[in-house]
């Protein structure tokens, strides 16, 4: 195994430098669009590498893209480093403490994910350096995942167009090739407008936008029974109409998110969701408008490149924790539920009989699961190109999506060896394709027959764009 001794290598001999990049981003954390600084460190460290740079890919100012290598495929990495709001906190302790009131967090460890993403890519291209391989690397800095579906804005406009295969990651408890299932997901905010009046003087002439939202959720709460069981609804006000009771709420707005197993499947629920809105304003007498914020397409997965991963990730041996990294998960599983471990092994099929604190094994692929289906923008990129990503494990087992015990553990020693992990498993993968053709033509067979049973149709209205933010003075 001449060819992953030797890009691991070239992963070893460049990781303190991303290790570093990890941290940084850790300590900026920036949300959806707004990423300035952190695509600015990505940016700089590829200028730095020796990456011919493509910025504001997509017309987006915090989407960034690397490129070096001549001829040969395309593979191109994809790196995440949005932060999440609410979720502040301290690196390294095992307690809820915020560094900020209220502040943003990297609870979903996407400052690793970023990091390890490049350095695989960089790898890589110091790979096709030494060897004289052809072949194309690219790192594609993709901003706003949580909820802003900037990937899938990035496919639209045709960013993937001419890439070969695609190669991604997840931060995570278990270590395992993606199981490929995440769900179709589309957000969307309905505006109902009725007319305010005192609402004991005349309340005849009130027409109530909140009590519109009220029997919409309602009704979307009775039509729970009659949808496919592993679709998905949520709702948030986002404006209830104001803080006086006594005034009929004029205007109120509420924000759906509709996922489904498929994005036929996740437009036919949103047809009988505006459905719904327009019934529950019929009843109201007030107005219903509908948006479409953001939209994201289910993940796609491709056989032959999981495979290929899999053979990585056994080659490589599983994530290698000492005895300071298992105290430290020891004392954060001290925070959690006996139920949040269980799931988490019975998510990927395993039931063990003690807990482990951090993974030491890699979940075998074929083991099936009773997976928590979540969404992710990598889908839209999955339905362009063929796909593939892994779950390295960065946190301790149990430790649930989003939450402060991510961003505690965002910098921890258990964070550093799988980012380094993930990033030999990823550039491993990439190898194999350069060094065979026919890995490559399987895998982009596999894709065409998933594609062609049912056609992409980018789940984004034409009309939509990213919700992009201004650069700030200083940044
Ligand atoms: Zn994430």
């Amino acid at each position: 195994m001449g060819n992953s001794e030797r890009i691991w290598d070239h992963v070893d001999a460049r990781r303190e430098a991303y290790l570093e990049l990890s941290d940084r981003i850790w300590g900026m954390p920036e949300i959806a669009y707004t990423e300035f600084r952190s695509s600015a460190e990505h940016k700089a460290m590829l200028e730095a590498e020796g990456f011919a740079i493509t910025e504001e890919v997509a017309g987006i100012p915090t989407a960034i893209m690397g490129e070096a290598g001549e001829g040969g495929p395309i593979i191109a990495f994809l790196g995440e480093y949005d932060a999440l709001p609410g979720l502040s906190q301290e690196a390294g302790i095992a307690e809820p403490k915020p560094l900020e009131g209220n502040g943003y967090g990297h609870g979903c460890g996407h400052n690793m994910l970023g990091s390890a993403a490049l350095l695989a890519a960089t790898a890589l291209k110091n790979y096709l350096a030494e060897t004289g391989q052809p072949g194309r690397v690219r790192y594609y800095g993709c901003p706003a995942e949580e909820g802003g579906a900037a990937k899938a804005f990035m496919v639209r406009a045709g960013a993937f167009a001419d890439v070969d295969a695609a190669i991604t990651w997840h931060p995570a408890s278990l270590t395992r090739v993606d199981e490929a299932l995440s769900l179709a997901n589309t957000r969307l905010d309905f505006t109902f407008t009725g007319r305010a009046s005192h609402a004991a003087a005349a309340p005849h002439l009130g027409r109530s936008a909140l009590d519109a939202v009220e029997l919409m959720n309602v009704g979307v709460n009775y039509m729970r029974e009659h949808m496919p069981s592993s679709a998905r609804i949520h709702y948030a006000m986002i404006d209830a109409g104001g803080v006086a009771p006594n005034v009929v709420q004029g205007r109120a707005v509420v924000r759906y998110a509709v996922r489904a197993l498929d994005i036929h499947g996740m437009r036919a629920l949103n047809e009988r969701v505006i459905k719904i809105a327009k019934g529950a304003a019929m009843m109201t007498e007030t107005e219903v408008s509908v948006r479409v914020l953001s939209a994201v397409s289910n993940l796609l997965g491709n056989t032959p490149l999981e495979e290929a991963m899999h053979a990585n990730m056994e080659r490589l041996g599983p994530v290698e924790f000492d005895a300071t990294d298992r105290a430290y998960a020891e004392a954060i599983q001290a925070t959690l539920s006996d139920e949040d471990i269980v799931s988490d092994y019975r998510r990927v099929g395993l039931s063990p009989e003690t807990f482990e604190a951090l993974c030491d094994f890699i979940v075998p692929l074929d083991q099936i699961g009773e997976p928590m289906i979540g969404s992710t923008d990598v889908g839209d990129v999955s339905w362009a190109v063929p796909t593939v990503q892994a779950r390295v494990a960065t946190h301790a087992i149990g430790t649930p999506g989003h939450s402060w015990q991510i961003t505690a553990q965002g910098k921890s020693g258990p964070a550093h060896k799988g980012l380094v992990w993930a990033a030999k498993t990823m550039a491993g993968t990439a190898v194999d394709l350069l060094a065979d053709p026919a890995l490559l033509d399987k895998a982009k067979a596999d894709h065409q027959k998933r594609v062609t049973k049912t056609p992409y149709v980018c789940p984004i209205p034409a009309e939509v764009n990213p919700p992009i933010q201004p650069r700030p003075a200083n940044g």
